[in-house]
């Protein structure tokens, strides 16, 4: 995974000049298509990008409102794709041609809700 910091200088390396700032707009609008996974640093303050693996098939992607970090649920990958499939052929017997399906849930992950039942001691 790099970061935006990181991407940039191994582009400087290889001799490409690109802006800074059309970079971060660059690997955003890759991260927003799908080719890029973005995640988010421990602090959160910083995002590291990798590409997206695309041969696990269509696994749904969980992405926390709160603090922007994405999951990638593998375990619904299977039934994900088989309605894939079946939406895709509904577009198919109407004329469409549909090409990529994205299955994004939103919410609340694990680490930014708050603790459930009685409190325990932290720390
Ligand atoms: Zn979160």
């Amino acid at each position: 995974m790099l970061t935006h910091a990181q991407a940039l200088s191994a582009l400087q390396v290889r001799g490409l000049d690109i802006n800074r700032v059309t970079l971060y707009r660059l690997l955003d609008r890759l991260a927003a298509c799908g080719a890029l996974q973005r995640h988010a640093d421990d602090d959160a303050r910083t995002w590291r990008y990798s590409l997206a693996d695309l041969d696990d098939g269509l696994a749904p992607r969980f992405e926390c409102d709160a603090c922007h970090r994405q999951f990638r649920v593998a375990e619904g990958s299977a039934p994900t794709q088989a309605a894939a499939t079946d939406l895709l052929r509904t577009l198919a017997q109407l004329g469409h041609q549909g090409v990529r399906v994205d299955v994004a849930i939103h919410g609340t992950c694990a680490g930014c809700l708050p603790a459930r039942g009685a409190s325990k001691s932290q720390g």
